[in-house]
């Protein structure tokens, strides 16, 4: 860690009037989780109850069209607000009561990386296509319950924050979209952690009217940071109670990346110094300076080139290559298709990565990042915008059936998504010149002169380039409107 003599200066979002307020409350958190919470349990009722046709059921358009736009949305404007705001996160009352009875255990070393949920997210995408979720109510319903089962289950076994770090393929796909979102948590004044006796941000602070400690004791050694200790300790009044610190075992003046950051904002409520600030930054600074963990670096590369071919899977060339490839192979195994189509589009990809950083993907993995979100993004803006209308008459429907007093609303027109074309070439413009910039950026370190800058840029340009033609070639064809009324 470098440590910053001076105290940031950077825009804090939590000292803007009323938001940082709402932000620091003690129960923002819960307030932000319990209306998703509610629309969890309406998508599992209208799913396993309700009409099994996607776009008129609540549990496929809220699960498959809006929640995955304003994912996006929300990581490209603001940051990851989706993890911050996970209803999954509301198990940890149960996740308390059930570590009582059932043993608890470390989690295995060899899995504490991002291979696992890297292998994960492969199934997610494989089962999506095959067992087609996103035309199943029912299964979504399941799917959802599978979730929370999930979440209670890991962190009841393992330590809390088990489930977000290295299983959860949501979660670590808006880790690794939010690299490139515009806020980042960060200590304001570095001299005030070198004195901090009790590293609160990460081991939670329990403070009464007399003491003040670490709630659980001290999580790590990590933190015990090889810095002089400094006499100008700040001291603020500090609010009572027990404040949890960092589920995923961020610790605040270290931090220099969103990966698993789920800003839930415990730091903030657990630093006694008020020192902890969510800053505003360019959403190229991570991508520019990251230099990740192999594992961490092969999860981006395979995401980015899975967000191409999710998209292809929706338009007909897709189709065309699938009959080809079953005349070739003399097969009908839609299974076995599905994975030669998606396991040769993601691995010949993720090996174009590889070959155009000559190897050194953690050196220039930075450069997906901007193309990452286009891709994903730009898909997500289509089926948000064939869907927006869905979400409340089929809401409404369902609260009638569950005998609220609301009335159905009418059925929506249906909305064409052929005019945004145009959007999402510009945000594919726009990420082509940005990974261009930080591709320039890295190829620049260490003062080369043009030529030598020129030559090391070469590869990765071509790469972006290419990545780029694919994105626009996809989003030019007719997709299908998975979850709409076009459907
Ligand atoms: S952010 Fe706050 S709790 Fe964390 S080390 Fe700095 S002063 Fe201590
Ligand atoms: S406690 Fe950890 S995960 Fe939560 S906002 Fe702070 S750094 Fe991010």
């Amino acid at each position: 860690m470098t440590a910053s003599p001076q105290p940031s200066s950077r825009w804090d979002v939590l000292r803007v009037p009323l938001v940082g307020a709402f932000l620091r409350w003690r129960y923002s958190r819960f307030a932000l989780q319990l209306p998703l919470l509610l629309i969890a349990a309406l998508c599992v009722y209208d799913g396993l109850t309700g009409r099994q046709l996607a776009p008129r059921n609540t549990a496929t358009v809220a699960v498959w069209v809006h929640y995955r736009g304003l994912v996006a949305l929300a990581l490209a404007v603001a940051g990851n607000l989706f993890c911050a705001a996970c209803p999954l996160m509301l198990t940890r009352g149960p996740t308390k009561l059930l570590k009582r009875f059932v043993p608890q255990l470390e989690f295995p070393k060899v899995l504490r990386n991002k291979y696992g949920v890297l292998g994960l997210t492969l199934l997610f995408l494989f089962s999506y296509e095959y067992f087609d979720l996103w035309a199943s109510p029912w299964l979504t319903a399941w799917l959802i319950l599978a979730y929370f089962a999930a979440a209670l289950l890991t962190d009841a076994l393992f330590p809390v924050g088990t489930f977000c770090k290295y299983v959860c393929p949501l979660g670590n796909f808006n880790f690794a979209l939010s690299v490139a979102s515009p806020t980042q948590i960060s200590a304001i004044d570095q001299t005030v952690c070198q004195s901090c006796e009790g590293k609160y941000c990460l081991n939670g602070r329990v403070e009464t009217a007399t003491t003040r400690a670490p709630l659980h004791g001290f999580k790590s050694t990590h933190v015990l940071l090889e810095l002089p200790m400094v006499s100008t300790m700040v001291n603020v009044s500090a609010t009572r109670g027990a404040f949890p610190g960092c589920e995923t075992d961020l610790f605040v003046p270290a931090i220099q990346s969103n990966t698993d950051c789920t800003l839930c904002l415990n730091c903030v409520r657990a630093c006694p110094y008020d020192n902890v600030a969510l800053t505003v930054r360019s959403p190229l600074t991570e991508a520019t300076t990251l230099r990740p963990r192999a594992d961490w670096a092969w999860f981006i590369t395979v995401l980015a080139w899975a967000g191409l071919v999710n998209a292809f899977a929706m338009i007909p060339p897709f189709f065309a290559v699938a009959a080809w490839l079953s005349d070739l192979l003399g097969t009908r195994d839609e299974a076995l298709l599905l994975l030669v189509i998606q396991g040769t589009g993601i691995g010949v990809g993720a090996l174009l990565t590889w070959v155009a950083a000559r190897g050194k993907l953690r050196d220039w993995v930075g450069v997906l990042f901007p193309l990452t979100l286009a891709v994903w993004g730009g898909h997500y803006l289509f089926h948000f915008v064939t869907g927006y209308n869905t979400l409340l008459p089929n809401a409404f429907s369902a609260l009638e059936r569950l005998g609220l007093p609301v009335t159905a609303l009418a059925l929506p027109g249906v909305v064409r998504g052929d005019g945004i074309f145009w959007i999402q070439a510009v945000i594919s413009y726009a990420a082509l010149v940005a990974a261009g910039w930080v591709a320039y950026r890295k190829a620049a370190r260490g003062g080369r002169d043009a030529r030598a800058v020129l030559l090391e840029l070469l590869p990765m340009l071509l790469l972006i380039v290419f990545f780029n033609t694919l994105t626009l070639l996809i989003f030019s064809q007719p997709m299908q409107a998975r979850g709409s009324l076009l459907q």
